[in-house]
């Protein structure tokens, strides 16, 4: 049931558990983590990029992902959202194409200019009823930063609580030492800075706050965040892990195979076993 973000917010809340927001770029993927969601009995965020919105088309994307949800999920709530918007154009287009939730990532200009530019789009988006998320701090690639600069990039709870007063977004990404991307799998794990966490949960207490770059992470790292304010966890980079290396295995391990079918069962059938993982570790199962 296509459900509006605030009211998965409001039940993850009361009841103390942290919600998955996963991205999808096609058919395959989104089979994976609705039916993760059915067979887990857990609410979920499903969420596109503007990249997938290039490379599946926004209305074709939307009306996909309505329908599947419509036809599978039955009683259990998903909310639409997009992840890192960039430009107004692709905001305005996802909130007239029926999206919850928005994102406004201009994390990478100063201070003040993502105050202005994350306001005009929460001016716009709450008319429609549209929960925005902002973003404060930077979360790079950890190809893109040393770790002192990923110190100098983490959100500072004092702008933080500012940057909520001012935009008034319902939702707020934060830098904490994590870091989006694939290279951090290979050279090591970043450790998250719990105690700037919770500086910044005491700051804004009431706002939940977004952990974006969660692929990778040590589970206990992940859980300890719960405790400090993060009530929706990104994961991207390790779905699309999972879904390359079964479909590489795949053809490989089935050379014999040409029905496309065949072929793309196997990783979605994977993926869909990593989201149920990440449902059960973030405590969302069998809420429904
Ligand atoms: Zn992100």
């Amino acid at each position: 049931m296509l459900t509006h973000l605030s009211e998965l917010i409001a039940d993850a809340k009361h009841s103390g558990y942290a919600l998955g927001a996963f991205n999808v770029d096609n058919l395959e993927t989104t089979v994976g983590v609705v039916r993760a969601a059915v067979q887990k009995k857990s609410p979920l965020i499903i969420q596109i990029s503007e990249r997938t919105i290039k490379y599946g088309g926004l209305k074709t994307m939307t009306a996909m992902i309505e329908t599947m949800v419509r036809d599978e999920a039955g009683n259990i709530p998903i909310a639409l959202h997009l992840d890192h918007g960039r430009s107004f154009r692709s905001i305005a287009e996802c909130i007239a194409a029926g999206f919850s939730s928005i994102m406004v990532d201009n994390s990478d200009v100063p201070f003040k200019e993502n105050v202005i530019l994350t306001r005009q789009s929460v001016e716009y988006a709450h008319k429609k009823d549209v929960w925005v998320q902002g973003e404060l701090g930077v979360v790079k690639g950890l190809e893109e930063a040393t770790p002192e600069d990923r110190e100098k990039f983490m959100t500072d709870p004092d702008e933080a609580k500012q940057f909520v007063d001012e935009t008034e977004v319902d939702t707020l990404a934060v830098a904490v030492g994590n870091v989006h991307g694939i290279v951090k799998l290979k050279k090591g794990l970043p450790q998250l800075n719990l105690e700037r966490l919770e500086q910044i949960h005491k700051a804004i207490p009431e706002v939940p706050l977004v952990l974006h770059g969660a692929s990778g992470l040590q589970t206990d790292q992940v859980k300890a965040t719960f405790e400090h304010g993060i009530v929706i966890v990104n994961l991207n980079t390790e779905l699309k892990l999972e879904y390359s290396n079964s479909l590489r295995d795949t053809l490989i391990g089935h050379p014999e195979y040409f029905d496309i079918r065949d072929i793309l069962t196997p990783p979605t059938d994977a993926l869909q076993r990593v989201v149920e993982e990440k449902l059960m570790l973030f405590g969302s199962a069998n809420r429904i």
